[in-house]
């Protein structure tokens, strides 16, 4: 005898994911509207004979004859019996198996929840009547009407009023038979002051939270107009309302969902209602809570895509972040829809769109809907500093980890366009500075890790390029580092610095905006003079090559060549300028071979002009050092 009940197996058929399930065994590929294909997971094969029907959770191969159902498939996959299979889905699915009523206890248990469920129901019916009362339900009709629901979509979402008065469903359960005991168990009552139960919802407009089979299982609650204490209040954690494990009006958005292929996810209980009601019937809502896993699972049961109308407040983005994480996970497309002013700060909730731009003003943010990748990013590009170089710095820091986490796609390729085009960089540039550096950071680390100790400590490396110990610099701040070090040695060495200036492809060999543009004066300037140009600086160019200048006085004296003209300094100077020069071009040289490999192009031309670029580059900065060290002694 089977020791959980075929309700309980049931749901556990209905919850499972059986694309996914299986996704874990073999890739399958969408091959109709009810059949997905793959290489069999059972036996050996090149070309897949294996394929799923997704809804009815079945599977068949034409080559070995396997199949079954998702029950079997766990069987056969995990090597495990039924039961096995039915618990590890449950566990996986969030299902709480019942167990055959042969058990007395199990029995007893069942009929405690039932009436459970019956209390809950009952005090759903008597809000409802609260609210179409003449007198005692006015204020609270009026409300809803200046929020533009009307009653048959508030009569099919069962919304009430929970009566002023302290007792009211107190007296109106215990009429009825149900134990004080049971009120508190569903929390709708709990004991006040004197010790006397009391209600817990009281002058406030009830939206009945409903299991996915729509049984009443809680109530969340919002003040009148007026009244006192928290805006909202939700029914305390039972045996029946476990809070985040569902999803408001679920039941009633699932046929519709899977019409659409997609759910709509709103904040508030009223933006559900409005929504509902313009003909969004695939729409759902949190329920005062920050989404939960089980929740986007539950998401994941209504359709393959999610379009999240959230708060672009930071709980809404929260929200949005443990959204993805699950999703990936789940195979779910997540997509949110910015409503209100386009790309602004300031958003505004679906029932404020519906209410002034009516079901079109919708229906448009709907296919504006983004990829949520695509939201994020331009999110941190809205949100950063694009002004400066330090804050475009920021800006790629923060879009590193999300670019990474890209695989190879359309997507990938258009937001490093989107963000080469704000940062003002080549696309090419972007790549490089958002992955390729983080091998280098590895490279320098391993090298780092594989210099005996102490054996960098008599090496000192020339001027400008980080000093080996310290800790790695952000890739885009090292570039930043070398090419100010470089304008600096130009400005102190007036003659060699403009001519290693201008023998510079400047565009390639600079990827910060500012300094780019302040070499692009430079070339054309007086380096003698550099601060008097025609057409004269803007000030923000002004104060930055005032303090390259700066710099570069303090690079002539480290030398010791305070007078431009003493001789050994200023060798000294040179080879470093040399050297910079040469890292310059080695940098832009490594970011066009990174660009060419993802083109499979050229590589082999500039892999030769490379190699005779690093020998260069070696010699320079033997001979730097040499110098260094001919003036230290
Ligand atoms: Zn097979």
């Amino acid at each position: 005898m089977a020791i959980y009940t075929s309700e309980s197996r049931e749901r556990v058929r209905e919850a499972a994911d059986f694309v996914e399930l299986v996704s874990s065994h073999t890739d399958l590929r969408r091959a109709g509207p009810t059949r997905y294909e793959g290489l069999c997971p059972f036996h050996e094969e090149r070309t897949p004979s294996f394929g799923i029907d997704p809804q009815r959770k079945l599977y068949h191969c034409f080559g070995c004859g396997a199949s079954g159902d998702l029950f079997t498939f766990v069987q056969e996959t995990e090597k495990i019996g039924f039961r096995e299979a039915l618990e590890l889905l449950a566990e996986r699915y969030g299902i709480d198996l019942e167990r055959e009523a042969d058990d007395p206890r199990a029995l007893e248990l069942r009929r405690r929840r039932e009436r459970l469920y019956a209390l809950l129901e009952r005090a759903c019916a008597f809000y409802e009547r609260c609210l179409r009362h003449p007198q005692v339900g006015a204020s609270a009709r009026a409300y809803l009407r200046e929020r533009g629901l009307g009653e048959e979509i508030l009569a099919s979402f069962r919304v009430g009023l929970a009566p002023e008065g302290g007792d009211a469903i107190v007296r109106a359960a215990s009429r009825e038979g149900f134990s004080a005991q049971e009120l508190r168990a569903v929390g709708l009552a709990s004991a006040g002051p004197g010790g006397a139960l009391q209600d817990r919802f009281r002058a406030r407009i009830t939206f009945p939270l409903a299991d996915e089979r729509g049984r009443v299982i809680g109530f969340g609650a919002r003040i009148l107009p007026g009244g006192q204490g928290p805006k909202y209040l939700n029914s305390s954690e039972s045996e029946i309302y476990h809070k985040g494990a569902h999803l408001y009006g679920a039941h009633l958005a699932r046929v519709a969902a899977a019409r659409e292929g997609s759910v709509i996810l709103c904040e508030g209980y009223t933006d559900v209602i409005a929504m509902h009601q313009a003909g969004f019937a695939n729409t759902v809502g949190l329920m005062g809570t920050a989404l939960t896993e089980p929740q986007v699972r539950a998401l994941g049961r209504l359709a393959p895509r999610v379009l999240m109308a959230l708060d672009a407040d930071s709980a809404g983005q929260g929200a949005m972040l443990r959204a993805a994480k699950v999703a990936g996970a789940a195979r779910l497309q997540l997509d949110v829809i910015r409503l209100g002013g386009g790309g602004q700060e300031a958003s505004e909730d679906p029932a404020d769109v519906l209410r002034s731009g009516g079901a079109q003003a919708m229906s448009q943010a709907l296919a504006a809907a983004i990829p949520f990748m695509r939201f994020r990013v331009e999110t941190v590009l809205e949100r950063g500093d694009l002004s400066s170089a330090s804050g475009r710095d920021r800006v790629l820091e923060a879009l590193r980890p999300l670019i990474a986490a890209l695989p190879a796609s359309a997507l990938r390729i258009e937001l490093v366009g989107l963000i080469a085009s704000r940062l003002q960089l080549s696309g090419a540039l972007v790549e490089h500075l958002l992955a390729g550096e983080r091998g280098g950071d590895r490279a320098a680390r391993a090298r780092r890790a594989q210099a005996p100790a102490g054996s960098g400590a008599g090496r000192r490396e020339p001027a400008g390029t980080e000093a080996g110990g310290r800790a790695p610099l952000p890739a885009a701040r090292r570039a930043e580092r070398a090419e100010r070090a470089f304008l600096a040695l130009c400005l102190a060495l007036p003659p060699e610095g403009g001519e290693a200036l201008r023998s510079l492809a400047v565009e390639e060999a600079f990827t910060d905006a500012d300094l780019r543009a302040a070499a692009r004066r430079l070339q054309a300037a007086d380096l003698a003079d550099p601060l008097h140009m025609s057409p004269p600086l803007d000030r923000e160019q002004e104060a930055l090559i005032a303090a390259l200048l700066a710099e570069g006085s303090a690079l002539a004296a480290a030398a010791g060549c305070a007078q431009q003209e003493a001789s050994s300094g200023r060798t000294l100077l040179c080879a470093q300028l040399e050297v910079q020069r040469l890292q310059l071009e080695l940098a832009a040289l490594d970011r066009a071979i990174h660009a060419a490999r993802s083109h499979r192009a050229g590589i082999a031309q500039l892999a030769a002009r490379r190699l005779e670029l690093k020998r260069a580059f070696d010699e320079a900065q033997e001979r730097a050092l040499e110098g260094d060290l001919a003036l230290s002694v």
